[in-house]
């Protein structure tokens, strides 16, 4: 009998599974029956934003946590295809840091190029999973958010992909709930263009508090201020923009932090971060983890220690984020196809557990990329997935931290070479801080009427055209 794999959410980790049977069915291998579950009526995952904040159409929960005006916060040549290049798909160089609009793109094009769209059911949500070890048998209700019908499917392998940047942490915080203004977490962060003129609060200190911080900088807060619980992000900020320790209370409008200072503000965003929450899976299949680079009990990353038929892709935090979704998922259809055999389970708790100790072992943000670097090579050396230059791509993680301490407001403008194709970026046509305008259309054809001069001054240096022709 066929194979039958089933797969839930089709966001980049989900396509990029799609993709890797494709590309073995390409080479003429008789590939898995395949059925991929994607609540959202469109695929991408974090990429596919919209303004919708609590519940989708479907009154489901809005699944994307991005927001208008997000660019790349790191560059793309660290998370490019090395099966499709930003110079196949745009057939020209454009900058390092694009917005999301233009990488959505990006995604879309590689799996409508290789036709897997027809493997995906969407507005299907995942409901509930059983395992029957006797059969070896997934059980899968769904449920069809347009008929409202439920469904059950059955799968010898099942891939989880729905991501782990969706559900929000959010913690309690004492006198919060008399504060007069508005109270969000980042996840229903949708734009900073209504924080102008406001004093405002950040509660957390990595990715989240830093970009919406900046960005409500740049539409024109008066002041942004970011509370830390274990250490300050400590960039060189704006002069508007500082860090203090924890809130400890708020009476009113004012926060009281843990080093004794007092402030008022007018609106508050928890941006501390989410959940792991698998609400269709039993407890025995769910993965229970923080935000780490190596989540415990799955091997390589992606083999569930006590069912090696379930499958998670992108359940670690990321540095890389395209490509090593691409790696896990080559590496999950050989271990299902056969072509990979696992060794056995004591074996593999000793692997992860090796693992383990080097990530307890990390002291810095370089040694972080190093990590994830190695992860992936080890992924890759045991399959087909195209080889590029890891140690390169594990240089740029650093060089872009190296940019962000030198100029946090600027650090998108630079630019960096591909490592798939050899091509240098092209300078974008306006500077980061300066782009109020994130669409493609914008970004691609720029608008010879509005040109940055700021950005044709720092060109110049370069001998490029200002605006990409
Ligand atoms: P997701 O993108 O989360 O996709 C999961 C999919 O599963 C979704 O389509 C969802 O609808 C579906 N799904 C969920 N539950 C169900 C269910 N029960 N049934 C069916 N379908 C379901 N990465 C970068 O490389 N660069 C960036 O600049 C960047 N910025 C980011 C900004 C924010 C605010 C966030 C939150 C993340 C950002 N990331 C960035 C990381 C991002 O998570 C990854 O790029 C990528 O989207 C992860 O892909 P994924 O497929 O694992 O998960
Ligand atoms: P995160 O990296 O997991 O960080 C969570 C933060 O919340 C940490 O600083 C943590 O502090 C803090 N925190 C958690 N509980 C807290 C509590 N009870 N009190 C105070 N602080 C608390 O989450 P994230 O910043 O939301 O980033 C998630 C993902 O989104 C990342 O992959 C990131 O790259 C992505 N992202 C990208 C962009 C962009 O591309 N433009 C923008 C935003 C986010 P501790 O350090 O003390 O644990």
């Amino acid at each position: 009998m066929t194979l039958r794999v089933g797969i839930i959410g089709a966001g980049p980790s989900g396509m990029a599974q799609l993709r890797a049977f494709e590309s073995a069915r390409a080479q003429g291998a008789e590939i898995p029956e395949i059925i991929c579950f994607e609540k959202q009526a469109e695929w991408g995952g974090q990429w596919n934003h919209s303004w919708r904040m609590g519940l989708d159409g479907s009154g489901e929960p809005v699944h994307s946590s991005m927001y208008r005006h997000l660019w790349s916060n790191g560059p793309k040549e660290c998370l490019e295809f090395a099966d499709y290049s930003f110079d196949e798909h745009f057939g020209r160089p454009i900058s390092s840091y694009p917005p999301r609009e233009v990488l959505f793109d990006y995604i879309k094009g590689r799996v409508e190029k290789s036709d897997v769209r027809k493997y995906v059911r969407f507005n299907t949500t995942a409901r509930w999973v059983d395992y029957n070890e006797g059969t070896e048998e997934f059980t899968v209700v769904v449920e069809d958010l347009t008929s409202g019908e439920t469904e059950t499917h059955v799968f010898d392998k099942l891939v989880v992909s729905v991501g782990h940047f969706s559900v929000p942490n959010v913690p309690e915080f004492e006198g919060i709930n008399s504060f007069p203004g508005e109270v969000m977490h980042a996840h229903d962060f949708r734009g900073a263009e209504r924080f102008a003129g406001k004093n405002l609060l950040l509660i957390g200190s990595s990715y989240s508090a830093e970009d919406i911080g900046m960005q409500a900088h740049k539409m024109g807060a008066a002041s942004v201020t970011m509370s830390y619980r274990s250490a300050p992000m400590g960039f060189d900020w704006p002069g508007t923009t500082r860090e203090r320790p924890l809130v400890n209370r708020f009476e009113g409008s004012t926060a009281h932090f843990a080093d004794g200072t007092i402030v008022e503000f007018d609106a508050v965003i928890l941006c501390t971060g989410y959940l792991h929450k698998y609400p269709f899976l039993p407890s025995n299949m769910s993965l229970k983890s923080k935000n780490v680079l190596y989540p415990g009990n799955l091997y390589k990353g992606v083999i569930w220690q006590q069912n090696t038929n379930l499958f998670y892709l992108g359940a670690q935090d990321q540095y890389y984020t395209f490509n090593m979704f691409d790696a896990q998922a080559w590496f999950a259809r050989d271990v299902m196809m056969g072509g990979i055999v696992l060794p056995p389970l004591a074996q593999r708790n000793a692997d992860i557990d090796a693992w383990l100790n080097r990530q307890a072992a990390l002291e810095s943000h370089n040694a972080e990329a190093d990590f994830q670097t190695d992860y992936l090579r080890e992924l890759i050396s045991a399959t087909d997935y195209p080889e590029f230059d890891l140690d390169t791509v594990s240089e740029l993680f650093k060089e872009w931290m190296r940019d962000k301490d030198a100029d946090i407001l600027g650090y998108r403008d630079n630019v960096h070479r591909s490592v798939m194709t050899g091509t240098m970026a092209s300078r974008h046509h306006t500077r980061w801080i300066n782009a109020m305008d994130d669409s493609m259309e914008r970004y691609l054809n720029g608008d010879s009427q509005n040109v940055d001069t700021n950005a044709m001054a720092t060109l110049s240096g370069f001998g490029q055209s200002p605006l990409i022709a």
